[in-house]
């Protein structure tokens, strides 16, 4: 934000009660009031992309709280301050169950929410007075809660700038974009999920006790109605939902236009209102910010910018050269010995009556690079998806350098050092090529910085020939760049054991033979251990140490990969499979 624009508006602003035009004061209130509930919802939403429906809830709660406390005689500050903590425990509270759901599920648990607070508001007469609403002690507050809700849509502003720039604001987009990646990453996400909920809950009730303020009246229709409460969500999607000024400059127009309408089209406004949400869903999804022209009206386009626009990483470490070859910042582990780093004992993955894995045990030493072969449908993936906790084993024993996995939450066990791809790509989409590589960076053991994660990645990035694509984001990117990426991203969760699924498939022969010399790098360099499933057996050839092979779901050979071929059922299973036909003729 640039301070030149952004002090003569605060001062504009500031000087309104000055005037001393109430319909003016009321009018702007009523806009910073709408900024307060838009912007934190979208915390939750745009950011981290769970559409809570029921947001209303914090600021109506917010506000009986408030005047309950205010008719007690509490002084003003504090009411608002135990409205403020009340609301941000019952969202605490509020995160156990809701966070159970996603998608639509907790978009209408959300939105039930307000018509059983609005019943429990009228029949919890002895703490509420029920319909008659409470009355506020009268006083003059519209100028002191005027400058009070500006101050608290400043600190709002500021929370969100600080959000687009933070690890906190990375963990809620990396959420939004695919929880079980973010915690197959290294990151707890329960935690963040709660306190951005708490965080959003507390603006909320700021927001519901400044209106109870200032109206002086409360009853349960106007602070949990359904009307209400979704008028400055529908503003928020209107300008667009995760855009830093989207929340603002929806909450502008439309609240003004609201006002508009009221004084001019009485009787039709409503229709008017829902009539253009109605367009802008129909023929700007995303908001009108994000439709084509404005980007590339040049007096609108800073008003457009996605977060990573924002993102200021101009400076790059030049990742360190020797050589022709890209040097990662991964420390070296010695793997000589001739310990286990992985051992399973029976591990059983079981859907419905599919046995996807049936009793493997295997063991992988320090160090090794191990093909996993077999033919589609063996279990291969799945098996990758235990280790990597993805999914939890029905049965059987998983050992992590002498660690049982059991206990471990899929963040636990990446933290543990277990770094994986998926066999379809599933980068952060909506975020740029280097972030993707950056969030790991910035949880886990490195905790670095956003601004430090940013220049490390572009390591990761040289290394497997993405650096061009830095800002891209990640899904404007090829299919091979998509893997490419994937590769990168788990090798910057600095793992133990990295699990690679079919990263080479659809790469030129040439280029096949660079990965796996990428794959005999980082083991010979860092000491990684590499699990590595690929139909391509050159490639093996080149690199594995050992090839185990499955057919659905059990080991059928294990050893070198000339002996493996050589098995009877692996010749079976392969016998006419056009894999082993090329390679081999
Ligand atoms: P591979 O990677 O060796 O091709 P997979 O591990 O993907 O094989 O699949 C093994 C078996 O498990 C297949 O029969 C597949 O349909 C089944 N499977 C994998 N994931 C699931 C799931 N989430 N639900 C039900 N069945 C699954
Ligand atoms: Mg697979």
């Amino acid at each position: 934000m640039r301070w030149s624009i952004a002090v003569p508006l605060i001062l504009l602003v500031s000087l309104i009660p000055v005037t001393g035009n109430a319909y003016w004061i009321t009018f702007v209130f009523g806009i910073l009031i709408a900024y307060i509930v838009g912007q934190s919802w979208d915390w939750v939403a745009g950011e981290m992309g769970y559409v809570n429906l029921g947001h209303y809830l914090f600021f109506g709660i917010g506000a009986y709280v408030f005047s309950i406390a205010l008719v007690a005689g509490w002084a003003s500050p504090l009411a608002i301050t135990a409205a403020i903590l009340f609301v941000g425990f019952a969202a605490m509270l509020l995160a156990v169950p809701l966070f159970r759901l996603k998608g639509d599920y907790f978009a209408f648990a959300t939105l039930a929410l307000l018509p059983l607070a609005e019943v429990l508001a009228y029949n919890l007469t002895s703490i509420t007075n029920g319909g008659d609403g409470i009355v506020l002690p009268a006083k003059q507050v519209l100028v002191q809660a005027y400058f009070v809700a500006l101050a608290i849509c400043i600190v709002c502003l500021l929370t969100t700038i600080k959000l687009t720039q933070s690890r906190f604001g990375y963990a809620l987009r990396s959420i939004r974009n695919d929880e079980q990646v973010a915690e197959t990453v290294g990151i707890n996400i329960q935690p963040y999920k709660t306190k951005v909920l708490m965080l959003s809950a507390a603006f909320g009730a700021a927001a519901g006790s400044l209106q109870a303020w200032q109206l002086s009246y409360i009853d349960p229709v106007t602070v949990f109605g359904l009307n209400v409460a979704l008028a400055a969500i529908a503003m928020v999607l209107f300008a667009g939902s995760g855009l830093r000024w989207g929340p603002l400059v929806g909450v502008v127009i439309l609240a003004s236009f609201q006002q508009w309408l009221m004084g001019n089209v009485k009787g039709y406004q409503a229709a008017i209102y829902g009539l253009i949400i109605l367009l802008i869903g129909r023929y700007m999804p995303g908001g009108f910010l994000r439709a084509g022209w404005m980007k590339t009206t040049k007096i609108f386009s800073s008003l457009t910018k996605e977060h990573y626009e924002f993102v200021n990483n101009t400076e790059f470490d030049r990742p360190m050269v020797s050589g022709t070859k890209v040097v990662l910042p991964l420390g070296s582990v010695s793997y000589s010995s001739n310990s286990p780093l992985i051992e399973l004992s029976n591990i059983r993955m079981q859907f419905g009556g599919n046995i996807a894995v049936n009793d493997v045990s295997l063991k992988i030493n320090k160090g090794e690079i191990v093909g996993l072969i077999g033919p589609n449908g063996s279990g291969k993936t799945t098996l990758f998806n235990c280790i990597s906790k993805v999914y939890e084993p029905s049965a059987g024993r998983i050992l992590f350098d002498g660690k049982d996995l059991e206990k471990l939450s899929r963040d636990q066990v990446a933290n543990l050092g277990v770094g994986r791809t998926f066999q379809i790509p599933r980068p952060f989409s909506d975020l740029t090529v280097q972030e993707n590589i950056a969030i790991p960076l910035m949880f886990g053991h490195t905790n670095y910085s956003p601004e430090r994660a940013l220049r490390e990645a572009c390591a990761f990035l040289d290394y497997v020939d993405l650096s061009d694509h830095l800002k891209a984001r990640a899904d404007s990117l090829s299919i091979q760049g998509k893997k490419a990426l994937e590769f990168a991203r788990a090798l910057a969760c600095r793992p133990r054991l990295l699990l690679v699924d079919e990263v080479a498939s659809g790469l030129t022969p040439a280029e096949v033979r660079r990965f796996a010399q990428h794959i005999r790098e980082i083991r010979d360099d860092f000491g990684i251990t590499i699990i590595w499933v690929e139909h391509i057996f050159s490639a093996l050839e080149q690199v594995a140490d050992r090839v185990i092979a499955l057919e659905q779901g059990s080991v059928i050979a294990d050893g070198t990969l000339a002996e493996v071929v050589r098995n009877e059922r692996v010749l079976a299973t392969y016998l006419g499979s056009t894999s082993v036909k090329q390679e081999r003729g």
